[in-house]
């Protein structure tokens, strides 16, 4: 009905071949068709090995990142707007390289809490560059995501209907609404009228807790949520984000406040969370049906 994937933080901090071989099999181990990659942090992924390792157990990859402060496109200087473009890039080449069609995250703009609002300039400069880089993305076969996310974590895109004014702006096919179900709970209404508002412009699902631990251990209404996702009949990919201090991307975990740990087993967590969103998910789509 739907691939799941994994965030590959659940796994391991890093990217290094010995940390990538460990994500790739314990994905698979644990049932999933997709891994997540977080751009994040220093760059020692081997691109080769990683597009090798995931062809030899059938995984789909899709990969993530936040912009920083001095790579943001909806900065008013041109300077860190072109950094961030060029952030952009590097990050759907790399996605390209490993085999992968799907690059999301908070591309447009800091992934960090800003201390005033986005200026008319600022927005500007974002989606201008989102046009470009679009194309871009196009022309290597790659969709980018805009991940609604909230207050803390940037000041263009809290929420959906934010993110469907801005793609509609943009005009670009290969633009779509990945949404946060952790995000939504800060910042929409319910979990079902903004999934229901993106129609077929929702492109990518992360499925997260409100403390971002384990599936049905706090207050989400999931059930809202995929009930929702069954009646647009999506059938896109529907990610499971969780973290914990027990494992560390120095980079992600700071600019996602994660200080405690929620979980030390991430293989428990992993089949938990695959089997609560499948089941979940069927019984959805099978309410949905007539
Ligand atoms: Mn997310």
């Amino acid at each position: 009905m739907n691939q799941l994937g994994i965030h590959a933080l659940v796994w391991a901090g890093d990217l290094s071949p010995q940390s990538i071989r460990h994500v790739i099999a314990q994905t698979h181990q644990a049932g999933y068709g997709l891994v997540e990659l977080s751009l994040h942090g220093p760059r020692i992924m081997d691109l080769a090995l990683t597009r090798d390792l995931l062809q030899e157990h059938g995984l789909a990859v899709g990969c993530s990142r936040g912009l920083t402060f001095d790579a943001d496109v909806s900065s008013e200087d041109p300077a860190v707007v072109a950094r961030g473009i060029a952030m952009l890039q590097e990050g759907i080449d790399i996605t390209q390289r490993i085999g992968g069609r799907y690059f999301g995250g908070v591309l447009y703009s800091a992934m960090a809490k800003y201390g005033h609002p986005c200026s008319p300039q600022g927005r500007r400069h974002a989606l201008e560059a989102l046009r470009r880089v679009a194309d871009f993305a196009g022309e290597r076969g790659v969709t980018l995501g805009l991940e609604v996310v909230n207050r803390y974590e940037s000041h263009v895109l809290n929420t959906a209907a934010q993110a469907l004014e801005f793609i509609d702006e943009a005009g670009c096919a290969n633009l779509c609404v990945h949404l946060d179900t952790y995000h939504m709970n800060i910042e929409e209404a319910d979990l079902a009228t903004p999934v229901l508002a993106c129609g077929d412009r929702l492109g990518y699902v992360h499925i997260g807790e409100n403390h971002r631990g384990y599936l049905g251990s706090g207050h989400i209404d999931f059930t809202r949520f995929f009930d929702a996702l069954a009646r647009i009949g999506y059938r896109g990919t529907v990610t499971f984000e969780s973290f914990s201090s027990s494992v560390v991307n120095e980079q992600l975990s700071n600019a996602l406040g994660i200080w405690r740990n929620l979980w030390d087993d991430g293989m428990d967590l992993a089949r938990h969370a695959h089997g609560f969103m499948a089941e979940g998910l069927a019984q959805a789509h099978g309410r949905a049906r007539p």
